[in-house]
């Protein structure tokens, strides 16, 4: 598990036992490695050969700023989604030249926040987003900095929850309607267009998909490039790398920037890269503890204190984790078929079915794997759950870099209506003294 391994029997991030964050910060709780987050960076950037690209992170993967602080350090950029997300990746200290902000739905609030901050670059998915873009870059003098979203229609061949590059996909502008966009975006006063960017999916498997994704994009780049010299400096091969979840083969990094270079043969122009998952997925492990083991008509169930609010996968996109106890099984441990369930009142609550495990008792602890990625970023407070908390470890100390939210502060944010506030006594007196 990379930077994840047993040491003397106990499961270790780094060189820091899980059971002692499990102790001080109780469970359930993310635990990011920062020598993971570190490896996956540099084996991307490596992987390219000296002429890396500039790689944007794509911060709904994991948005916790000290992630995000951790990759400003290494000189990553960001791909952001939302303004939320924007004020996170400028807190963190990612340079607003290398950052891209990306999503179907921009809000003008949010144009306004990327055209203060001065990113590098706004992705625009559509004709309306276009001019709404120009209307107010124009209104205060500027031209915003656009790469324009095309949809190549090409299948990524993922889950169909998280494939955005086929034409029924809200995703992107029509192929067909890409030369009459460009021309527009060119004669718009508050556009300067600076190239084209795609992202087909996530957890892309098969790099056939990236490969025909990429060279229908190159194909249109070239071809506009002729007429748009000035326009067209610029491509984003967008994210969706996938990662190996159940120890299945997998396009290593250095596969996937084979296949950018090819694409990109011959075409000199600036790249940039939105990874994702690829980069963070493998460096987080969800750590959980038994509360229960039942039986119930032959089959076993391992209740965890983790559930679908925290760890959102499994019940969404029918996601595989490994599940790994953090005390070392006995080698050769008889291993039995359990169901592993969350606390959650929904049969969705299910991270694994009929999973083989060693045996495992109350009171032991379990991670889920590769969860560094779409994990405590999709977590809500459903059944009043309170928000996962989040560690982030760096050789043999670790620091809690989001709290566990308490109750009292989940409350903070409700509020009661006048006509439901408890009555006091004077107001009580006062009807009675009515009636
Ligand atoms: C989600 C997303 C990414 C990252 O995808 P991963 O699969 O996590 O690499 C990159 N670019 C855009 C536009 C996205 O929406």
């Amino acid at each position: 598990m990379g930077p994840f391994a047993y040491r003397n029997g106990a499961l270790h991030a780094e060189t820091v036992d899980l059971a002692r964050i499990a102790a001080e910060v109780q469970t359930p709780v993310y635990v990011y490695s920062t020598a993971g987050l570190e490896a996956n960076y540099r084996g991307f950037i490596d992987a390219f050969e000296g002429t890396p690209p500039l790689i944007c992170f794509a911060v709904k993967a994991n948005s916790n700023t000290a992630v995000l602080a951790t990759f400003a350090r290494l000189g990553a950029g960001a791909d952001v989604v939302s303004g939320g997300e924007l004020r996170r990746a400028l807190d963190a200290g990612i340079p607003p030249e290398r950052i891209v902000f990306s999503g179907v739905g921009k809000t003008a609030a949010e144009f306004e926040q990327a055209l203060t901050a001065g990113i590098r670059q706004i992705n625009v998915e559509s004709r309306p987003e276009l001019e709404l873009l120009s209307e107010v870059a124009a209104a205060r003098g500027l031209r915003a900095p656009v790469a324009l979203r095309v949809n190549p229609d090409v299948d990524a061949k993922t889950h169909h929850k998280i494939s955005t590059g086929k034409s029924i996909n809200k995703f992107g502008i029509p192929w067909s309607e890409c030369p009459g966009l460009v021309a527009q975006a060119v004669a718009l006063p508050g556009i300067s267009l600076q190239g084209l960017a795609v992202h087909i999916g996530s957890q892309i498997t098969e790099l056939d998909a990236f490969e025909a994704a990429f060279r229908r994009v190159v194909e249109c780049f070239v071809g506009l490039r002729g007429l748009y010299p000035d326009a067209m400096r610029r491509l984003d091969l967008g994210g969706g790398l996938g990662i190996s979840y159940e120890r299945e083969a997998m396009p290593a990094f250095r596969d996937y920037a084979r296949i950018v270079r090819r694409a990109l043969a011959g075409v000199d122009c600036e790249i940039v890269l939105e990874p994702g998952r690829a980069l963070v997925a493998s460096a987080g492990v969800l750590l959980t503890r038994v509360l229960y083991v039942k039986e119930a008509e032959g089959r076993r169930f391992v209740i965890v204190d983790a559930a679908m609010n925290d760890l959102i996968r499994p019940a969404m996109y029918d996601a595989f984790h490994r599940i790994v106890p953090v005390r070392e099984p006995a080698a050769g441990a008889a291993l039995a078929p359990v169901d592993v369930v969350g606390p959650v009142c929904e049969t969705a609550d299910t991270f694994a079915l009929q999973r083989p495990l060693p045996t495992v008792r109350a009171g032991d602890l379990l991670v889920f794997a590769d969860a560094g990625a779409y994990g405590a970023v999709m977590s809500s407070v459903y059944n009043s759950r309170p928000l996962v908390p989040e560690v982030l470890v760096k050789d043999d100390g670790f620091a809690i870099v989001r709290e566990r939210v308490s109750d009292d502060a989940m409350l903070r944010f409700e509020r009661m209506p006048d006509w439901l506030k408890p009555r006091t006594v004077a107001d009580r007196s006062a009807s009675a003294g009515r009636r």
